[in-house]
């Protein structure tokens, strides 16, 4: 392997790093974009467009991380930046009820046959708490179960070996998260149905519902087994918990109707953010109308959002979604595929262990020769290698997630022209990797 060096300079982007660290802790808005795991200075974006997105210093780099994930019809898509131009023209925030998030909502139930209401808010973190909430409410039991390397946004219950930016700075949990948030969490690994099973025996009557990423991807992309998530929801249901599929990251990405369309598990409750929103802070979380009836005013369960169903988020979120037919998610699986074959074929070249797993359009390189299939699996993988490598492409102009443990995202916009300059890029970081 290569000396690690940073063969470039980004002096604009640096310059504002250093403003930022004076005014916000560690230089960022969220961990991860903190480039802490790959060392060297996170690029300052100034401009998207389409599959590219341009740095304080101009210079110019093709996007495989499209915000982490909301982007998929590409940065600055006309129709959507027309959307939120009429929505904003008309106003920003009313604090009433509007068209634009009743249009969202019947958008969103008529894709995705279990929900059969929604609630909008404006994160993820905010649905997956407020649908743990309610599934506490309904049931009246306290525990949760997660699986160690799912990340389900900073919800104290949820932080215990959460996936993302907590597995990639290591944390086995973290400090303000009381004792009590975290004994009401069971943790179990990953694809691993008899463990589930195990601790419905452990906690007779107390497990309130069990919380799964739908197909993982915040410890890099760690698809469940066949018959997991069946596994996962038979066993709720035999033992009266909620199963609660976090549709975050996956939902209106892996297909029309999220990973649901992909294996058609029925879940109690579900969570939906990135995607849905078209680049602005909307989320939801839904499911069984009579769960929830339960939620405020209807029910007993308070919850609340002064800019939930915000209209210039719910008008970018429904064109976006209205733009997300048949045609362009073939779009987005077949570049996905193309983009996996380079990278397998360039590493396999240079003779770098690794391995390549997707879910649908998501997918990301695990440097290890073995399947990752829960989170100690991806643990495993030589972390150093991927520093290279994200290293060497961000040189050469292609921007991947600064962290092994993320999924990569496409987008209708990645065009034949931005193939290439990946396919370009790749060879020298094969080599840097290896
Ligand atoms: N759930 C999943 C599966 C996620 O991937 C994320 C964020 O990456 C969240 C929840 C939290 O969403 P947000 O960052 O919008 O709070």
């Amino acid at each position: 392997m290569s000396e690690l060096a940073y063969p470039y300079e980004a002096p604009a982007s640096q310059a504002l790093f250093d403003r930022a660290a004076a005014v916000t802790p560690g230089g960022v808005n969220s961990p991860v974009r903190a480039f802490r795991a790959v060392g060297g200075t996170p690029r300052f974006m100034v401009s998207g467009t389409g599959p590219y997105l341009t740095d304080a210093d101009g210079r110019e780099y093709v996007d495989l991380v499209c915000s982490w994930g909301p982007m998929i019809l590409g940065h600055s898509h006309p129709e959507v930046i027309a959307a939120v131009q009429d929505a904003v023209a008309r106003g920003t925030s009313f604090g009433t009820p509007g068209e634009g998030e009743v249009a969202l909502a019947e958008e969103m139930v008529a894709r995705v046959a279990p929900l059969e209401q929604v609630r909008l808010v404006s994160s993820g973190t905010e649905a997956t708490m407020s649908a743990i909430r309610l599934a506490r409410g309904f049931t009246r039991r306290t525990k949760v179960i997660k699986f160690a390397g799912c990340y389900h946004g900073h919800v104290d219950s949820l932080l215990a070996a959460a996936g993302s930016g907590v597995a990639t700075f290591a944390l086995p949990d973290t400090p303000g998260v009381t004792g009590a948030q975290a004994g009401d969490t069971v943790v179990l690994p990953y694809n691993d149905l008899d463990a589930v099973r195990e601790a419905f025996r452990a906690h007779p009557g107390e497990i309130a519902c069990l919380i799964t990423e739908a197909s993982p991807g915040n410890m890099g992309v760690v698809p469940p087994a066949a018959g997991f998530n069946q596994g996962l929801k038979d066993l709720c249901a035999e033992n009266g918990a909620l199963y609660i599929s976090d549709e975050v990251m996956t939902g209106f990405r892996t297909s029309r109707a999220g990973w649901f369309g992909v294996d058609g598990v029925v879940p109690d409750l579900m969570t939906f953010g990135k995607v849905m929103g078209g680049g602005f802070p909307a989320a939801a979380f839904g499911g069984r109308a009579d769960v929830m009836a339960h939620l405020a005013p209807a029910g007993p369960v308070y919850q609340a959002g002064t800019l939930s169903g915000n209209p210039v988020a719910t008008a970018a979120g429904l064109a976006q979604l209205r733009l997300l037919d048949d045609a362009a998610y073939a779009k987005v699986d077949a570049v996905s595929k193309r983009i996996q074959g380079l990278v397998t074929d360039a590493l396999t070249k240079e003779g770098v262990a690794h391995t390549l797993q997707n879910a649908s359009n998501m997918f990301s390189v695990f440097f290890t020769d073995r399947p990752v299939r829960n989170y100690e699996d991806a643990k495993a993988q030589e972390s150093f290698r991927f520093t290279a490598f994200f290293h060497s492409l961000l040189a050469d102009g292609v921007y991947l997630p600064p962290s092994s443990f993320e999924s990569w995202f496409v987008s209708t916009a990645h065009d034949e022209r931005a193939v290439q300059r990946i396919a370009d890029a790749l060879p020298a970081a094969a080599r840097a990797a290896a």
